[in-house]
């Protein structure tokens, strides 16, 4: 069952009275219970913005989110109010988002003092000490600041903040591009770990394809504004249909040099046009090697050509 549903999601920008940047365009998915979907493109695809408006920090132009079945528009107030406390986000810089005057203790406990979660000073403090532990961080840095950790470690302290008021939803956007290489499979291990332990549902967005295959059950690939492929995580790796996802796998350096180079490298050319005059028909065909005819005039319709994968093509119907 779906804990997360969008249908024909619409969000624009009006940039003046003649440019609408269309930063998400008619994008429909859904997310299972449990379930940690996948969402890569590269920067200005419109990923960020898909989160933030299902997290409700951004208003929808157009279509409808649902959770657990119900219509965020016909919700109440309060019921919205309950619905975001459940829902979190981890960010992209971790120093940036988090205050740098304030204490670990009181970064970590802020969630919990908006929303009043604990009836003590103690109970507060007990929290956060768990939470640190939850994330792999020593409970004796509670009266820390934050330029005294490093990358990793400060987005473990945005993860635990993220975690403090027990999530069902969290959408990590970009969590480890800004970290080292190294420290990134670090994150991604703890975040998939603790995605099994609290049973959480989970948006994870990332620029390539490099570390997202294993932490998403399902992940689906966005060009400018649109949703241009979705399925297994294991299908968009073995069978990539769309000719964007084939580019952005073969940019993947295969780590393993006795497995058999089978991915030719396909370099795009030109530059990503911009979502303010995104290209008529397919949005790719500026720079797919199999343009044909009617990409410039059709927009590919998102479809499912086999279980659960889904694609926006005309070379597949
Ligand atoms: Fe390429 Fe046409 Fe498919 Fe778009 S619809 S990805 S331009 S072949
Ligand atoms: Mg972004």
């Amino acid at each position: 069952k779906p804990l997360l549903k969008i249908k024909h999601l619409k969000k624009y920008f009006e940039i003046d009275r003649s440019q609408i940047l269309k930063a998400v365009d008619n994008v429909s998915l859904s997310i299972s219970a449990g379930e940690t979907l996948g969402i890569v493109g590269e920067s200005g695809c419109g990923k960020s913005t898909l989160g933030r408006t299902i997290m409700g920090l951004y208003e929808k132009t157009d279509g409808k989110i649902e959770f657990n079945g119900q219509d965020v528009d016909l919700m109440a107030a309060s019921e919205r109010f309950r619905l975001h406390r459940r829902m979190q986000m981890i960010f992209q810089d971790p120093y940036a988002s988090l205050n740098p005057r304030s204490t670990v203790l009181e970064l970590v406990a802020e969630p919990m003092d908006i929303h009043k979660t604990y009836k003590n000073s103690r109970e507060r403090k007990e929290k956060v000490e768990q939470l640190l532990e939850e994330v792999g961080l020593n409970r004796n840095y509670l009266n820390r600041y934050p330029h005294e950790f490093s990358g990793g470690q400060r987005q473990r302290i945005g993860i635990a903040r993220a975690l403090a008021l027990n999530p069902k939803f969290i959408i990590a956007d970009e969590p480890i591009s800004a970290l080292d290489v190294s420290v990134q499979a670090q994150v991604v291990f703890l975040l998939k770990r603790l995605q099994k332990e609290k049973g959480l549902t989970m948006m994870f967005v990332a620029h390539d394809l490099s570390m997202v295959k294993y932490i998403s059950d399902r992940i689906g690939v966005m060009y400018l504004g649109h949703l241009v492929e979705l399925s297994s995580s294991h299908d968009l790796y073995e069978k990539p249909l769309h000719p964007y996802t084939q580019a952005l796998l073969s940019a993947i350096p295969i780590p393993d040099p006795d497995i058999e180079e089978k991915r030719e490298r396909i370099l795009l050319e030109g530059e990503l046009p911009s979502p303010i005059n995104p290209p008529s028909g397919c949005v790719f065909r500026t720079r797919c090697p199999f343009v044909m005819d009617t990409c410039s005039e059709k927009v590919p319709e998102f479809t499912e050509i086999e279980s659960g994968h889904f694609v926006a093509c005309h070379l597949h119907r």
